[in-house]
């Protein structure tokens, strides 16, 4: 009998396990692991794709949860001088742990939906170690986290994420692909954090601030809903109709809302 018949799959922790091998194969090939590569697996499971990525020969650290897998996983990979487990909570992984170069960490996961969004933003704190990023998500997290300016999809996801990366949506996967079968569509995004910020902020704090700020109530305009952080002649000194509402405006508009922010705070300070 296959592990896979001998764990039962925990919705705590979102278990839900690929086993189409045409998926498996697709998402393989678009990370293309390579011997010498620096890979980092979030979320193993029963090692659906470790097994490739195991065979690549890169040296590949995963980190599990759920102790049963641990068990699983040390015994099925135990030969593989490439393969270091780690037991615990990716939320709560120190990256720098792993004393990766800069830009070179690939990091690769089928994510359980309920740390996901959690878990991106953990890892864009820590991009300047990071390659790139492959992940099976929610379809309508992917949808998202590619959105442009101007519609319902564009939010605080969508800045914080392509303030840092390029992100691409390379496939979407059907549930009957998984065992068990989500309730929703999933994808295959690829995140690629930048060398050189395109539109840097003064301090990513303020940038994040503005974002939640503006955000918190969509529907609002500019001038109502930042009326804790910026007067209305802040907004339009940044250069920003303050009349727009928040999903109206692009990264480089935020950006300059949020220096204008830092500036206001060092002025504070003097
Ligand atoms: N990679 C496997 C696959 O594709 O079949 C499993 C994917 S399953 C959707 C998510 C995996 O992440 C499970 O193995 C689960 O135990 C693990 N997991 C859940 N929460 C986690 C966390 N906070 N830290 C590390 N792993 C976690």
């Amino acid at each position: 009998m296959s592990d896979i018949y001998q764990h039962r799959a925990r919705k705590r922790f979102g278990q839900n396990f690929l086993h189409d091998t045409g998926v498996i194969d697709r998402i393989i090939r678009a990370i293309s692991p390579r011997e010498g590569d620096r890979l980092l697996e979030i979320g193993p499971g029963q090692g659906a794709l470790t097994d490739s990525l195991v065979s690549s020969a890169a040296k590949l650290d995963v980190i599990e949860i759920d102790r049963d897998l641990v068990e699983i996983l040390k015994d099925k990979f135990a030969l593989s001088k490439n393969f270091t487990l780690h037991e615990g909570d990716a939320l709560k992984f120190d990256f720098t742990r792993l004393e990766a170069a800069p830009s070179s960490l690939r990091v690769v996961g089928n994510l359980p939906y309920n740390i996901s969004t959690p878990l991106i933003f953990h890892l864009l704190n820590n991009a300047h170690l990071v390659r790139d990023m492959h992940f099976m998500l929610q379809k309508e997290v992917v949808q998202r986290m590619a959105a442009k300016p101007g519609g319902g999809d564009w939010g605080r996801l969508s800045i914080m994420v392509q303030y840092h990366c390029r992100v691409e949506h390379l496939f979407n996967v059907g549930p009957g692909s998984f065992s068990p079968p989500p309730k929703v569509d999933s994808a295959i995004v690829r995140l690629t954090p930048y060398a050189e910020l395109p539109h840097p902020a003064k301090d990513a704090r303020a940038l994040d601030r503005i974002v939640r700020e503006a955000f918190n109530q969509r529907r609002k305009t500019l001038r109502n809903t930042l009326k804790n952080v910026l007067s209305n002649e802040e907004i339009e000194a940044a250069a920003v109709d303050g009349s727009l509402r928040p999903e109206q405006l692009d990264i480089a508009a935020f950006v300059r809302l949020a220096d204008q922010l830092s500036e206001q705070q060092a002025a504070e300070l003097l």
